[in-house]
């Protein structure tokens, strides 16, 4: 993440990562506007380009090949990435409902999620269809999909509901895929049988009548049997009824009609249309709110009843940037005028296709190569990134500000003073932590109940004190992620020791800004910390939160322990033959610095950042119970450098198995690239510590052993007989990669205690 050079100022906020916002993305990221941060909240990181899903479907293309990385678009543009789902919004107070973090101000807002099958509306069809909308994790539906098909023994029939180009070209695709999965199998791919269904007398009734020639002769071509006239009224399992009553026994039924408005539009108070999509003027502003945008699917323009495909919104990304830009410059918007005749290039699912434009026909497998070039140059856009260069603020690019927000901007960027006239300002401390509700304890005697000096807490007869600090610069922008990731990581120093976490205190220092934008993020940051410390049952008692270039989080932690130090888990502990158990993946370091020059995939980095979250407070008691002779939780100075902080003590040289190592996803190819954390070299120094074959040294895991971790697993030793069973123990309590990943041996008499092995 960079620093800010200009204080922000106004937060546009896109919900969904659909067809138009990635457009909006990359506009923002060719040109910022400096004071205005984009964050964008969705619930896929991979997020689909509807134009080559069949393509997909039919094989001709893999999964990355037909995705969007959103969380590396993001990073590209300077944006921040929130995955999660959105689940309403708070119009009066400015706000995004989110299922999973606290609600996210914003200035504007716009919207671009896409449709959702209105499934309740058939009889049985949300229990016994599978619908493919909404788009996201449409991937999880047809891979199951294949999966029971692949597994059905004998004939399978299937149905397509929904004869528009969408239903169209999916069983096309679906059908050549799968015949091909069938022949590989060994098996007939005349077993399969696919009906396609029509409410209209005709399919593809928004083409023209070449068009439809040419599709009804390959689906006869290709044995599909289509059903006219027939609207599904109901679906039960093994089949389906339509209005005509023809009826159907199929083994699965897909639904590509009907798509609505996402339920929880309904309670924003927006204007929707029948379908339950948000009603916006020409300039893509909701009709009821001018802050609201909609685009895509599920915006509908009155008078204008767009087809809902992916081509109109990609269309909208454009214009809807150019009015996001619009409304925070205070300049009149624009009107955004839909063409009225597009082209459409539909496949027949085995690299052929047929083009479309108003009374316009071509067909032919160059009409495929030509779909192919457009599609993979409009995905090259998306996916050849390079790191957003910072910009001055010109002139006329200025965000206007009212009175008081000039003068809070103008003291921001202005010389600020140290000491104590660097701390944030009582008031906005106070706002931002009127919504945060640390756990109360009775051995907290004064606490942020009744704020004072200082702290004071009871120690209860018999235990001692566990002390730790931790503290590091925001290496994500988000402040309630980091807010939730530096708890933890403070929190592993307390667990690592056997001991209860009692209290923390908290030390951060905050980019100046706008007053409302810096009380948003000293809450957000909190919100996410304290629920970690909530969890463990940890107070957080006081704090001190300064300005500083950069957003920097840590905590001082106590915990309390028994004071004859029964239980207590040191790092010397360890005995010759004993099991090295590992229970997170490693990795944090490399991809950290990775997702930093975009070289990472955004799901590696959402997959670390859960691992991030992840407590070692279930795994000690896990270890103890084992018989753990030592333990150490993995920070910053890597894998060898906690281990060689534990052999030191214990008198002891360790064996680690390199092909062992539970690495996170993605770690070994980002290592592999060379691309490694800032602190590598520094923790590379302790390799004379090392010694085994040089293939161990050429090894791809080897870079990992120097590699700093955030928020890591714990290192434990272990009896070697306990080992199995602590690992399925650990494994059970979700700590899905634990692994033994060497052995403790007697000290020898060479100078490197770490031996490796591959
Ligand atoms: C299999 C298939 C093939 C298709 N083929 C074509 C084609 O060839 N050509 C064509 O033009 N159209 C095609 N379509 C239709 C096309 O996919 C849609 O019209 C298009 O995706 C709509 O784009 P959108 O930008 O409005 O939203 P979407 O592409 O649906 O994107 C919506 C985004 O919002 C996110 N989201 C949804 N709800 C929430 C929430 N509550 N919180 C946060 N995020 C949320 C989703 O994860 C997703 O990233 C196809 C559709 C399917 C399913």
């Amino acid at each position: 993440m960079r620093p800010a050079t200009s204080p922000i100022a106004r937060d546009i906020v896109l919900i969904g990562g659909g067809h138009s916002h990635v457009g909006v993305l990359r506009m923002f990221a060719m040109k910022p506007l400096p004071g205005v941060r984009l964050t964008v909240i969705c619930t896929d990181t991979d997020t689909p380009y509807s134009g080559m899903l069949p393509g997909y479907i039919a094989g001709h293309y893999d999964f990355d090949e037909v995705h969007i990385d959103l969380r590396r678009l993001a990073e590209a543009a300077g944006a921040r990435y929130y995955r999660d789902e959105v689940t309403g919004i708070d119009r009066a107070a400015r706000k995004v409902l989110c299922r999973t973090r606290p609600p996210v101000a914003y200035d504007a807002l716009s919207i671009n999620i896409g449709s959702t099958p209105q499934l309740s509306r058939v009889e049985g069809a949300a229990d016994h269809a599978v619908p493919v909308k909404p788009i996201r994790r449409f991937n999880e539906r047809w891979l199951a999909l294949l999966a029971r098909v692949r597994a059905h023994a004998g004939p399978t029939t299937i149905a397509v509901i929904g004869a528009g180009a969408g239903g169209v070209e999916l069983t096309l695709a679906m059908q050549y895929r799968l015949r091909g999965e069938m022949a590989a199998l060994g098996r007939n791919p005349d077993e399969l049988r696919f009906h396609l269904f029509s409410a209209d007398p005709s399919i593809l009734p928004t083409h023209n009548a070449a068009v439809r020639r040419a599709f009804e002769g390959v689906l006869a071509e290709r044995g599909v049997a289509i059903h006219r006239d027939a609207e599904v009224t109901a679906v039960y399992a093994g089949g389906l009824q339509a209005r005509n009553g023809e009826a159907l026994a199929a083994d699965e039924i897909v639904w590509v009609t009907q798509a609505g408005g996402a339920s929880w539009l309904r309670e924003t108070g927006l204007a929707l249309d029948g379908d339950g999509f948000i009603r916006v003027r020409d300039t893509l502003q909701s009709e009821t709110d001018p802050l609201v945008f909609a685009a895509g699917d599920c915006a509908s323009m009155p008078g204008l009843p767009l087809e809902k495909a992916g081509v109109f919104a990609v269309r909208m990304g454009k214009p809807l940037a150019e009015n996001l830009r619009r409304m925070v410059l205070r300049r009149p918007l624009l009107a955004y005028r839909p063409q009225r005749r597009w082209l459409a290039l539909i496949s027949t699912g085995d690299r052929h296709a047929v083009a479309s434009r108003g009374g316009l026909f071509a067909r032919g497998d160059w009409v495929w190569r030509w779909k192919d070039g457009i599609d993979r140059r409009f995905m090259r856009r998306f996916n050849e990134l390079e790191p957003m260069a910072e910009r001055a603020a010109t002139a006329a690019e200025a965000v206007p500000l009212d009175e008081g927000e000039r003068t809070q901007a103008i003291s921001a960027v202005a010389m600020r003073c140290g000491g104590c006239g660097a701390k944030v300002g009582a008031t906005v401390l106070s706002r931002a932590l009127a919504g945060i509700h640390p756990i109360e304890r009775d051995d907290v005697l004064i606490g942020l109940h009744a704020p004072d000096d200082a702290a004071v807490l009871r120690v209860p007869p018999g235990s001692a004190l566990v002390h730790t600090v931790d503290f590091f610069r925001a290496f994500i922008d988000d402040p309630w992620l980091l807010g939730r990731i530096a708890a933890n990581h403070a929190l592993g120093d307390i667990f690592a020791m056997g001991g209860v976490p009692q209290s923390a205190t908290a030390i951060a220092t905050v980019p100046p800004g706008l007053e409302s934008k810096v009380e948003d993020t000293v809450f957000q940051m909190m919100a996410g910390a304290v629920a970690v410390l909530n969890e463990a049952g940890c107070a957080l008692v006081g704090g001190h939160t300064g300005e500083g270039s950069e957003l920097a989080l840590g905590f001082a932690i106590n915990g309390l322990i028994d004071e004859k130090l029964d239980g207590v888990l040191r790092k010397g502990g360890m005995r010759p033959g004993d099991a090295l158990i590992l229970t997170k993946p490693i990795g944090t370091g490399t991809l950290l610095a990775a997702h930093a020059r975009l070289k990472a995939r955004g799901r590696w980095i959402d997959a670390a950042l859960a691992s991030m979250q992840q407590s070692n407070r279930l795994a000690v008691p896990c270890l103890v119970a084992h018989g753990a002779t030592a333990c150490t939780d993995l920070t910053g100075f890597g894998l060898l450098g906690h281990l060689v902080e534990m052999t030191r003590p214990s008198g002891v040289d360790a064996e680690i198995d390199l092909v062992a190592l539970p690495l996170l996803d993605g770690a070994a190819e980002t290592a592999a690239s060379g691309i490694l954390s800032s602190l590598q070299p520094a923790n590379v120094r302790l390799r004379r510590a090392l010694r085994g074959p040089p293939e161990a040294l050429q090894h791809p895991n080897y870079p990992l052993l120097f590699d700093p971790q955030t928020a890591g697993g714990l290192l434990a030793s272990v009896p070697a007989e306990n080992a199995d069973a602590c690992i399925a123990a650990l494994r059970n309590l979700g700590y899905a990669r634990a692994a033994c990943i060497g052995r403790v041996l007697p000290a020898g008499d060479a100078l490197e205690p770490i031996h490796l092995r591959i």
